[in-house]
């Protein structure tokens, strides 16, 4: 599944043009094309047709794993959940491929084609984001949340830190490449309860997060999954999917445990189970 580096690199080639693709910023809409009924979650599509058809797009962003299209009216936000891509066509428009959901065509030739092979994906039109995004928690890189923020929300909750870590409400963004590879950094054990984490360890796991979230922006997020396209930080994994290979710090032997029901990968030695005092 597309987590936060994954997202804010499509959202960026969309915004500046990149992953081969140019951008669409300033481009105006011609046409709607939903292939398949349920991906566009609201309004109804003639609702959606009426409303984004002559608009133009004037910038791309990002809240957590959700990319918000801007209009000169409203927002377009699509979530791509398991498989969801977005890529960008150059005219003609090509014939639609098997597992093309929903193409935009603008006024120029150009397409916007939301991609979907698993069909999780959705897409909303909105004038307020909020009520799509609902109660997601802090953007990781957001400076107003601070260390001393995060220790309290960690100590406010009694839950494993790597479910916590996963849950969009406390802080918004991270899927599990991105949780066991931050934890594997911080030294810190999946299973510990958040409310045992030291403010040391509290400062070092948000700082953890942040670098390895911009490291993996930095390699245009991980391809993993055979539909995301164009990313090196498969290669960088520590941990991640790294059972039985031995750790790069310690050479121990990487484990592989299930917390949550998520696979969660992690170093005995550098990840110790204690509390770290
Ligand atoms: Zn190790």
């Amino acid at each position: 599944m597309p987590e936060l580096p994954e997202v804010e690199t499509i959202v960026r080639a969309l915004r500046k043009g990149g992953r081969g693709d140019v951008s669409i910023v300033q481009r105006r809409i011609h046409s709607v094309d939903l292939r398949w009924a349920r991906t566009l979650a609201s309004p109804k599509i003639e609702d959606f047709s009426k409303r984004i058809i002559g608009h133009q797009i004037t910038d791309v962003t990002r809240r957590g794993k959700f990319i918000i299209i801007h209009l000169d009216e409203g927002f377009i936000l699509v979530h791509l959940r398991m498989s969801g891509d977005l890529r960008v066509t150059a005219p003609p428009i090509p014939a639609p491929a098997p597992h093309d959901r929903l193409i935009i065509t603008f006024e120029d030739g150009h397409g916007l084609i939301f991609n979907d092979p698993r069909k999780f994906g959705r897409v909303w039109l909105t004038n307020d984001p909020s009520e799509v995004t609902g109660n997601l928690g802090p953007e990781p890189f957001d400076l107003t949340f601070t260390p001393g923020i995060f220790y309290q929300n960690l100590h406010r909750r009694k839950k494993y830190i790597k479910s916590l870590l996963l849950d969009q409400s406390f802080v918004a963004g991270l899927g599990n490449i991105y949780v066991d590879e931050s934890l594997f950094k911080a030294g810190i054990f999946p299973l510990r309860l958040s409310n045992t984490l030291s403010i040391q360890e509290a400062n070092k796991l948000l700082e953890a997060i942040r670098e390895t979230l911009k490291d993996g922006i930095n390699n245009n997020g991980a391809s993993i999954d055979w539909v995301y396209r164009g990313g090196d930080y498969q290669n960088k994994f520590r941990v991640y999917q790294q059972t039985g290979k031995p750790c790069q710090i310690c050479g121990s032997p990487i484990e592989r445990i299930v917390a949550g029901q998520r696979g969660t990968h992690y170093c005995p030695k550098c990840q110790p189970k204690g509390v770290d005092k």
